[in-house]
């Protein structure tokens, strides 16, 4: 009977505006303004009202019955209706259909922080007895996540680094899944993270795509998940490079204010159904006034990134020569070599987060980060103000010292992100801080 009923009206989400005018496909920049959202279903709002309920009211008994069918997944695809807020919601729905313009993704899904966007991934596809094979070194809280976290659950880890050849990258997930066998479990993803944090290294996306679709038959190919917080949405676009779901920090280049925390995983709906799910369960979507927030920051996304890509170059070409500095770790500067191949093939741009090796140790570094006056001296990057810390004393502190050392993570390694202030008033702060050391 539900069958016959005709879909709920009056739509919330309007059928998709065209994409093309004259013959032209739409870019996203012009697409965030109005992609996905109906002034006249809201008394003509122009912007998305901000939704603060906790649950939606059915048109009848037989909707509710459909809607729910929907979100146990009785019927695929997902709800087709709002249901309850821990579900599912407009201006959350609205963010996703435009996040996902970004990657050319089938769906997406935002969350409360990048880190509930990366728990529910894991939980969603890993199971007891798994095993992960991913690239190092991961954000922090990543690592945490899978060698201790998941460990209690049975799941281990194999390793390579960021910067592996295609051969070592191979051997690690053979190694991977003679484990799995083994421990009776399967390899249940392939997880990387590029740039890596904070060493810049990149990390060959099709060559690990090669690695799965050569090393595995295809129904036992685990996804490959890739953290692109770094450079993505605008420089980097790894679904387009073989990976099968992308992740974002949304807190970071996304949101792009520093003032809010929020998360994102895209790719096809094979993938996105079961975390889906697993967000319905525990509830770590992100909540409406944060999707709001992150549709305003969307509309300026192209802006930002590409003035801060661009104040970057300056910024770098100015450090790179002066003599205070011992080296850089700038993605823009990469000498001939299998990491500037990586470079050419996956991204349109160099970013704005780098490493600057001030000429000394930790007390010249401190030094440096004391005197700057515009900088601000803060973890996170992304923002629309630039930011300096340093690693070793700070986000990665607790990293063995043995670990530090082959990673590069150096005590007079100072990490900038730039932001989109002027570029010569950047210059003038850098200068004179150095001139501080
Ligand atoms: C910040 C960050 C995260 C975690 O995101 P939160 O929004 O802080 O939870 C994950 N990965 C990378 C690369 C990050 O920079």
């Amino acid at each position: 009977m539900t069958d016959t009923l005709p879909p709920a009206t009056p739509r919330r989400k309007p059928k998709p505006a065209s994409t093309r005018i004259a013959g032209r496909n739409l870019s996203p920049a012009t697409q965030m303004m109005g992609f996905g959202y109906d002034p006249m279903l809201s008394e003509g709002s122009l912007k998305p009202p901000i939704f603060l309920t906790s649950t939606f009211a059915f048109e009848n008994a037989a909707a509710g019955k459909r809607h729910f069918e929907g979100i146990t997944g009785k019927r695929p695809g997902g709800a087709d209706g709002l249901v309850y807020s821990r579900f599912n919601g407009p201006n959350q729905e609205i963010l996703e259909d435009r996040l996902a313009i970004w990657d050319e993704a089938e769906d997406a899904l935002v969350f409360s922080s990048g880190m509930s966007a990366i728990a529910t991934l894991f939980l969603a596809h890993v199971g007891q007895n798994d095993v992960i094979v991913h690239s190092a070194p991961l954000y922090a809280a990543t690592e945490t996540m899978v060698a201790k976290i998941l460990a209690r659950y049975g799941v281990e880890y194999c390793d390579f680094p960021a910067e592996a050849s295609p051969a070592e990258i191979a051997d690690v997930l053979a190694a991977a899944k003679a484990l799995a066998a083994k421990k009776g479990g399967r390899v249940a993803m392939l997880y990387l993270e590029s740039p890596a944090n904070p060493t810049n290294a990149l990390v060959d996306v099709e060559a690990c795509r090669a690695a799965i679709d050569v090393g595995f038959a295809i129904d036992e190919r685990p996804p490959i998940a890739i953290d692109n917080t770094f450079l993505g949405p605008l420089w980097s676009r790894p679904l387009h490079h073989g990976a099968d779901i992308v992740l974002y920090s949304l807190t970071k280049y996304a949101g792009g204010h520093s003032d809010l925390v929020a998360g994102g995983v895209l790719g096809a709906k094979r993938w996105i159904d079961p975390i889906r799910s697993m967000r319905n369960i525990i509830g770590t979507i992100c909540d409406p006034n944060t999707a709001w927030m992150l549709l305003r920051s969307l509309e300026t996304l192209e802006l930002r990134m590409s003035r801060a890509g661009e104040n970057a170059l300056r910024v770098c070409t100015f450090l790179r020569d002066h003599p205070k500095v011992a080296g850089i770790g700038y993605l823009g500067f990469l000498p001939d070599g299998a990491q500037k191949d990586i470079f050419e093939r996956h991204c349109t741009g160099a970013g704005s987060t780098f490493s600057l090796f001030i000429k000394g140790g930790e007390a010249e570094a401190f030094r440096f980060l004391d005197a700057l006056k515009i900088a601000k001296l803060a973890v996170s990057l992304g923002g629309t103000e630039t930011l300096a810390s340093a690693p070793a004393a700070m986000t990665h502190l607790s990293v063995p010292d043995e670990r530090k050392a082959r990673l590069g993570i150096t005590d007079n390694l100072v990490r900038i992100s730039i932001g989109i202030e002027d570029a010569d008033d950047l210059i003038a702060d850098f200068a004179q801080a150095l001139d501080m050391v």
